[in-house]
């Protein structure tokens, strides 16, 4: 499942490809989970605007659309909307020439002035489609911008682990199972420990961890995004090096003891039980 790292590398690039075309016309599968807002509200937004910008918020990738400039007598100009994408579990984004074999479980397909096809395809129908005038928030803080203190005051009073408080999404947005690992172990924490029990110096430990490891992360897969949004750009490219997620049994890269894995609400949490406390 992509987590921030790699939905802000995908729109990274997304944004580099895309930013200034001009979406001429949509086609949207008959399948209903995806698409989040009518279909026709999605068509209606979509047709005929111009990229304006992609980025990411949280989890989300926001497609700023603007209207090509035309002399109108409206008065005010609409409100400009956004096209937003969630990835889901295995959802893609991919620029492709029409010529391009269309992949099983395609749900939408734009149609650019420059000729390429922007292809939604997503095989377990998780991810979401959906249009909004009012301006797109995330329901948390963003992580790699919250200040110090505001994340601090996040865990004030929590009694949840510290684990599940960082994968909460209305307190952090967009902090997944493996980063919240790296961020835990870079700093020193165990997931299982109440929220509201970590000292100041542990929340800047843990503070400092997060952005260390999703920036690491972020640079790890910006280099070969370009395979990811290609017509076959399924492979993994995503080349960040876990310390502790998914290495159970296997020795602590710091001390050798073995890496323990715990269940906590029903999600798995990878810990060195030496190096936390
Ligand atoms: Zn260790």
């Amino acid at each position: 499942m992509p987590e921030l790292p790699e939905v802000e590398t995908i729109a990274r690039g997304l944004a580099r490809n895309l930013t200034g075309d001009v979406i001429e016309s949509v086609w949207l599968g008959s399948k209903p989970e995806p698409l989040k807002s009518r279909p026709g509200e999605i068509v209606r937004a979509l047709e005929q605007a111009r990229i304006a910008g992609v980025r990411r918020v949280g989890k989300h990738i926001v497609v700023d659309l603007g209207r090509p400039a035309v002399a109108s007598r409206q008065k005010k100009p609409k409100q400009q909307a956004q096209w937003i994408v969630h990835l889901g579990m295995t959802g893609r984004l991919l620029i492709a020439n029409p010529e391009h074999e269309l992949p099983k479980h395609t749900h939408a397909i734009l149609r650019l002035r420059s000729g390429r096809e922007l292809r939604f395809v997503d095989p377990r129908r998780f991810g979401r489609l959906a249009v909004v005038r009012h301006g797109f928030a995330a329901t948390g803080a963003e992580p790699l911008e919250v200040s110090f203190d505001s994340f601090a005051g996040l865990f004030h009073k929590r009694k949840m682990p510290i684990k599940s408080a960082l994968l909460n999404q209305g307190l952090l947005s967009g902090v997944g199972n493996i980063y919240a690992d790296e961020a835990l172990f870079r700093g020193g924490v165990r997931p299982r420990r109440r929220a509201a029990s970590l000292t100041r110096s542990e929340l800047k430990g843990l503070y400092d961890a997060l952005k260390e490891v999703l920036r690491e992360a972020i640079a790890a897969g910006g280099s070969s995004v370009s395979d990811y949004v290609d017509a076959n750009g399924d492979a993994g490219f995503f080349q960040f090096q876990h310390r502790v997620y998914g290495r159970e049994g296997e020795p602590c890269l710091v001390c050798r003891t073995p890496i323990k894995r715990i269940v906590i609400s029903g999600r798995s949490a990878h810990y060195c039980p030496n190096c936390q406390k």
